[in-house]
Parts: structure tokens; sequence; C-alpha cells
């Protein structure tokens, strides 16, 4: 995973150059976030949402990360609301790009709302009637919140996209019993999508190389 830095509207182009020379195909996005805890902040969610897009669109990835992008200490019906204006610009503008958004589990450090089933319930209920937006699974998160097993258990048809890290975004050097569960978990459900390594930004060339050489091991036994 590599990070376009903040605001910075002309640096998608030295991705997608550097990109298209790799050869390497850019299979999903993250989006900018915006957690919005008061109506008036709804515009800058909705910037966030589309500049994300039109850098998805740069960069031909089918798929983007999002958030609810609102706060978790907003009320039911402010949340409700908010979510209905920033969903209802974002979603037609990704559909009319052709890309596919993807829900993501927050953890409990985030200020986002959307860290379990019932939170992310209650966001898909407002904005996704239609079934249309996907689940991004972030194991990181889902440890740290605990909830692993009841995202997976009520999502796995939805997921499109897995965030993978340790705790804290750490990365996995060595195999440990949740990988191995976890991994065999998404194969059994018939998960064929993308495995994105989302590392702390420290994380050496080193421990991304090793990471990704053991997860080529641990997929391969699957
Ligand atoms: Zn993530």
């Amino acid at each position: 995973m590599k990070t376009i830095k903040k605001e910075n509207d002309t640096g998608v182009y030295r991705e997608q150059k550097a990109l298209f020379s790799s050869g390497l195909k850019c299979l999903t996005l993250h989006s900018a976030v915006f957690h919005v805890k008061d109506p008036i902040e709804v515009h800058q969610a909705v910037y966030y949402g589309k500049i994300s897009l039109e850098c998805a669109r740069a960069l031909c990835a089918p798929l983007m990360t999002i958030h609810s992008n609102v706060s978790k200490k907003t009320p039911k019906k402010v949340r409700e609301q908010c979510l209905q204006n920033i969903f209802g610009e974002i979603k037609p503008f990704a559909k009319k790009l052709g890309i596919k958004l993807a829900l993501e589990n927050l953890s409990h450090n985030s200020s986002g709302f959307g860290k379990n089933v019932e939170e992310i319930e209650e966001i898909l209920d407002i904005i996704d009637t239609d079934e249309e937006v996907g689940i991004t699974f972030d194991f990181c998160h889902a440890l740290e919140t605990k909830v692993v097993d009841e995202l997976i258990d009520k999502y796995y048809r939805r997921i499109c996209n897995v965030h993978m890290a340790n705790k804290a975004h750490k990365p996995f050097i060595k195999e440990t019993p949740e990988l191995t569960k976890i991994l065999s978990k998404l194969h059994n459900c018939g998960y064929e999508g993308p495995i994105t390594l989302e590392l702390d930004s420290k994380t050496s060339i080193e421990e991304i190389k090793k990471t990704k050489v053991l997860f080529e091991q641990l997929l391969r036994r699957l």
C-alpha cells in the first residue's frame, strides 16, 4: 500500500506514471476520509470522497475503500442525516466512474463510526438499501476490537477487499494461529479478492519483503 500525500492534487500523476511503468495493477485505493461531527462539515467529506474517486479513476483502480465519514461522537439523528447527505453525493459519483465502494470496519481508537456489525448495519441501512456497497475487512482493526468472527460470519458474501496487518498495523513476520485461522476461513468462504498489506508507515522495506514472502507461502498452502 502506497500513500499519496495529503491534499496534493498533482501527486496522483506521479503515482500514475510510476504505476504504469512498473507494469503492476492498482487493485484498490483507500479514500481520503473526514469524520464529520456536524452537518456543516458534510461538504468536506464529500470533497475528500470525490477527489479520491478521481484518483482511483486515474490509477484504473476498480475498488475504493471508504469509511462511514461520520464521527463516532455524533448523535444517531445527526449521523443519519450526515450519512444520507454524504453518500447521496459520493455513491452516484462512484457509479458514474464505474468504481465499487467498500466500507471498512474501523478500530476502537478511530474517531469514525463503524467498528462492529451493529454499527456497520446501521450505516448500510442508511446508505445502501440497494446492496451495492461491498465490505473492506480490516483484520488489524477486527483483532483490536475482537470482532473477527462476527464480521466474517455476517459479511463473507460482501467482502471484496481485505486489509491485512497485525495489531497496530504491525507486519506479520511469522505465522500466528490467528493469521492461519483467518486465511483458511476467508478461503473456505470462497474469498478471491485482493489482500492489501496495510502496514504502519514506519515499516522497513525488509519487513515488507518478509511479510510478502510469508503471505505468498501461506496462500500457496491453502
Ligand atoms: Zn484498513
